[in-house]
């Protein structure tokens, strides 16, 4: 490491969310780990109200939605299973009678189940696609029936409503030993295009966020280590393993009238993972 690079931060600023988000009302799934919790924390910091969905971990998602509630707006948690058609319909209803109505969507919920290709079992690809395509697909759907059903209220919002897809740089770099995984994330891409094609004459924001390695649970092998973190670093140009508060940020303005323009795009948040790294040096 160079001395510029050394000197540098090793985490994501410390900073303070403008209320870009007043008087809406949003819903994170898989909000009580991670990046949907920093998702849903930032929203709220924003002015927004928030229903914090989760499938398991009552006490962490009651302390999430404490936390939000510090900020001076409502928030709300609700059980519910993302690929389950009957969970998600009801917690949609829940969502709306306690706030009346949505405006933002951020499906996040997202899990893997690796396996080497000849090894990996139905059950494996079944869930993975299940909760991270599937689920995608079932909350889109409720989020849109209700914003065409209520929508453009300018006092709000320029949009009828926006949806912030979470998918991954493995919707464009292929993924040895994560099958399943990378084809759920693919899948999102088009899923995000196709709809956003779809919804935009209705005035419905529908965009995806790719994070790059993202310090969460979910990947905790690949930097929990100093070797693990030193061999992630030959991946990621800019240094430093991305903070759930990278991608909550820039889940805020993809969520704000500040990026109306903004549809059918995924903004890539991964300190430049993207950019083929190993030709850095030679190629
Ligand atoms: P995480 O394990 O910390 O959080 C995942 C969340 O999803 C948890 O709250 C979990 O309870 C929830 N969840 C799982 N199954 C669910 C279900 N059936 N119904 C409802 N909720 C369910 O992981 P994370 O890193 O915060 O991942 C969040 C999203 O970001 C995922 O879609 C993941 O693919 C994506 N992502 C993460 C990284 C990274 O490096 N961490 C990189 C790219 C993309």
């Amino acid at each position: 490491m160079n001395t510029t690079a050394a000197a540098a931060s090793s985490t994501a600023p410390s900073l303070t969310l403008p209320k870009l988000l007043v008087g809406q009302k949003a819903l994170v799934t898989g909000a009580n780990s991670g990046i949907g919790r920093a998702v849903a924390l930032a929203l709220g910091e924003a002015g927004a109200d928030v229903a914090v969905n989760y499938v398991q971990g009552d006490e962490a998602a009651n302390d999430v939605v404490a936390a939000i509630r510090a900020h001076g707006v409502d928030a709300i948690a609700c059980k519910a299973d993302v690929s389950d058609e009957d969970q998600v319909a009801n917690m949609f209803g829940e969502m709306i009678e306690r706030f009346g109505t949505l405006d933002i969507l951020v499906a996040n919920a997202g899990l893997q189940r690796d396996a080497p290709f000849h090894a990996m079992t139905l059950a494996q690809w079944h869930t993975v696609l299940s909760v991270n395509l599937t689920g995608q697909f079932l909350c889109a759907r409720e989020a849109v029936r209700e914003f065409v059903r209520r929508g453009v209220v300018s006092q709000i919002s320029c949009a009828a409503g926006k949806i912030i897809c979470m998918s991954s740089v493995h919707q464009e770099i292929p993924w040895a030993g994560h099958a399943n995984y990378a084809t759920s994330k693919g899948g999102i891409k088009l899923l995000m295009e196709s709809l956003a094609q779809e919804l935009a004459p209705q005035r419905i924001r529908v965009n995806a966020i790719a994070p790059g390695a993202i310090r969460t649970p979910i990947n905790t092998t690949a930097w929990n280590t100093p070797e693990a973190y030193k061999s992630l670093m030959t991946l990621v140009p800019y240094g430093r393993i991305g903070e759930p508060e990278d991608i909550a940020r820039a889940a805020v303005w993809l969520a704000s009238d500040l990026s109306d323009y903004v549809v059918g795009t995924t903004l890539f948040v991964d300190g430049g993972m993207t950019l083929y790294p190993g030709f850095a040096t030679g190629g």
